[in-house]
């Protein structure tokens, strides 16, 4: 039989590096190989036709030549653009950030339908969200809704990633004793995993509050259509966004380069 020489395949544009003087590295993530690098001739070139089909974040449909160390991009198309995210800033660098934890968190050519799919319907819900903002805008009304879900979807993306690759967070008993978690004041050691009894935080562990652990199982449990539209404080994000740095922090023993970005548009 003979060997096939090309083959088609759907990508999310992960990340980009430039090669020599017109061509690139991209990263692509994808359902059946997972996360790996091809090369882009000639993309880095102002009249490259395949270049605005492999920007990053965008969604697209890829034909690629096998290589012998990279496999070579024949042709892009764009599935979904994601016009709407690209021109908010705050949406945009959600979008670079959730590019980088499955950069970060993935391992080369190993699939991952679920993360796939977490990501592209990430992508979905911030250009929604983006379209809503500038619709709310240009009707002269209150903003800020929307930028509490959109934080609240970064909490969702962590959660769920983690739990994919079998870091999931413990929160229901405490990750040191196995006793069930009360309504007190517990505590929560990424190193153990999860959410401390009184008994065991005393040790190693911040203080977690009921509301913050509530809210973080109800992510863990529920799909992101399904998770109720709530209020939060401007407390209860900071309590959230510190507990899931702290978790990824220790995971991958550094900080990740999206996240003072995100706390300076915050
Ligand atoms: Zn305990």
């Amino acid at each position: 039989m003979r060997q096939q020489r090309s083959y088609p395949t759907e990508a999310i544009i992960l990340k980009h590096l430039n090669l020599g003087e017109a061509d690139r590295v991209v990263t692509l993530f994808t359902p059946r190989k997972g996360k790996y690098n091809v090369i882009a001739k000639g993309t880095r070139r102002p009249v490259s036709r395949k270049a605005g089909h492999l920007e990053l974040l965008s969604y697209s449909q890829i034909q690629l030549a096998l290589g012998r160390n990279l496999d070579i991009v024949i042709q892009a198309v764009e599935r979904e653009h994601f016009a709407h995210l690209r021109t908010e800033l705050w949406h945009m660098t959600c979008g670079i950030y959730f590019a980088e934890l499955v950069d970060r968190f993935i391992e080369d050519t190993t699939a991952h339908p679920d993360v796939y799919s977490l990501l592209l319907e990430s992508l979905r819900f911030l250009d929604m969200s983006a379209a809503e903002l500038k619709r709310q805008r240009s009707g002269g009304m209150l903003v800020g809704q929307g930028h509490n879900r959109t934080q609240l979807l970064l909490r969702y993306f962590e959660i769920s990633l983690l739990s994919a690759i079998g870091y999931e967070p413990v929160l229901r008993t405490c990750a040191h004793c196995d006793a069930e978690i009360q309504p007190v004041e517990n505590g929560f050691t990424p190193s153990l995993g999860g959410a401390l009894c009184p008994n065991c935080s005393h040790l190693w562990a911040r203080p977690i509050s009921m509301n913050a652990l509530k809210v973080l199982r109800l992510l863990q449990r529920t799909a992101w259509a399904r998770v109720p539209y709530f209020n939060l404080d401007a407390h209860l994000h900071s309590e959230l966004e510190a507990v899931m740095y702290s978790l990824l922090r220790f995971h991958l023993e550094r900080d990740l380069k999206a996240w003072s970005f995100l706390e300076m548009l915050r």
